[in-house]
This record gives structure tokens, sequence and C-alpha cells, in this order.
């Protein structure tokens, strides 16, 4: 065994590994072409994040709160919710659930390349059965050692994920696209981060990246390889 095999590489999967947020702001245009075709597609989301925030205390993130939240935001913007307006929030939810999930380019070769010399775990958050049908359907579940639904990436969820593996809070090693829930937590912890932008970023994960000699950024996935490899 590689002496580096009992290192833990905790990675997100959402648009660091496989496109996310695309599908979403799909269903979003989709959702603001059949109830509000008069009002922009970026009034319509404003509205909606707002009301889908309200949601995620109580049902996490993931198609759930987004269902919510839009049958909230019809309801803000004609009056009620008929079984037709139910019907199509039904349809525009289930096809996002569904969406197609294809790791991104290079992220096959890479994740391959890390198991060799690091123990990967999958660090995501959101709803356990979505996160769990999308890492099967990616293909990738076979380079992780591990693999973890947070219900949030606060500082405290990462203490506890740490402890499951045994890594101290300033061991941890993290890498992601989101600076809200990948990056800051970790990098406040004493732990060290790899932000990979994503070019879509859902207004809620909007932060600053911290400065810090433990944030590494770098812009493919790919170049974990020779980052991270000796
Ligand atoms: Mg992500």
């Amino acid at each position: 065994m590689n002496s580096q095999q009992n290192r833990y590489l905790f990675i997100d999967a959402d648009d660091t590994l496989w496109e996310n947020e695309q599908y979403f702001r799909d269903a979003e245009a989709e959702f603001a072409r059949t109830f509000a075709p008069d009002m922009t597609v970026e009034d319509v989301q404003e509205i909606l994040w707002e009301k889908q925030e309200e949601y995620i205390p109580w049902f996490g993130y993931g198609s759930k709160t987004y269902f919510m939240g839009m049958t909230a935001a019809v309801t803000e913007m004609k009056g009620s919710v008929d079984a037709a307006a139910l019907a199509k929030i039904k349809e525009i939810i289930i096809r996002l659930a569904n969406h197609e999930v294809k790791p991104l380019e290079g992220v096959e070769e890479t994740l391959s390349e890390l198991s060799r010399h690091y123990s990967l775990v999958l660090a995501t958050k959101g709803e356990t059965l979505e996160q769990k049908s999308k890492i099967k359907a990616s293909g990738l579940a076979k380079y992780f050692v591990g693999i973890e639904v947070m219900v949030d990436k606060t500082e405290n969820d990462y203490i506890e994920l740490g402890a499951r593996y045994g890594v101290a809070p300033e061991q941890l090693v993290m890498v992601g696209n989101s600076v809200r829930s990948d990056i800051l937590p970790v990098i406040s912890l004493g732990g060290t981060a790899y932000h990979i932008p994503h070019e879509i970023v859902w207004t809620h994960e909007l932060a600053k990246l911290p400065i810090s000699e433990r944030l590494i950024c770098i812009d493919r996935f790919a170049e974990l390889v020779c980052r991270l490899k000796h």
C-alpha cells in the first residue's frame, strides 16, 4: 500500500464532478416561461430563490425544496395554485431530478489516478436519495472509499465528517466549486481547500474567496493530479 493511501481527500460532487447547476437554471427558465411569460427570467428567479430560502431549513438542498419554492412562487404571482399548475411544477421537478449525470472533462481519469495515492471520500450536500442516484448514474462510485451525503456544509458538519474518518479539522483537505460550502468552512477550521470554479453559481452559494495560504485555486479538476500527487 502506498504511504499516502490513508490520507483522505474529500471531494464535492455537484458542479465539481458533474454538471448540476445548469439543469436548475433550465428548470427555472421553463418555470418562468410557463407561469410568468411577461416577466424576465431573472425577476422570476428572484421570487423563486427567495421562496426556496424559506424551505431550505426544513427540506435541505434538492428538488423537494425546489418543488415547495415553485409552489410558493406561483401562489405569490397568481394568488393560488390549481391542479394544472401543480401538475406542471411536478413535471419540471421530475425532469430536474432525473437529469443526465455526465462526469465533467478529465474527472474520471483524475479520480482514477488520485485513488492510487489517496483515500477519496465524496462529500456532497443535499437529499440522500437524489445524491445517491446521481453518484450511481455517474459511474464514479468505484473510486471512493466513502460517500457522505451531508445535510449542510457548515463548520460543524465538516468536524463531524472528519471525525468519521479519524481526520482532525485542521487536517481536512477538501476539493470543490462552492466558496461558501466547500472552501470557507474548511479554511476557517484550519484545513486546506482546493477551489475549482464552475461557470454557473447559484446565488445562495455566492461568497468571496478567503485569503489564505491553505487555499489553492486551480482551473480544472485534472490539475489536482500534479498538485496533490507528491
Ligand atoms: Mg458543488
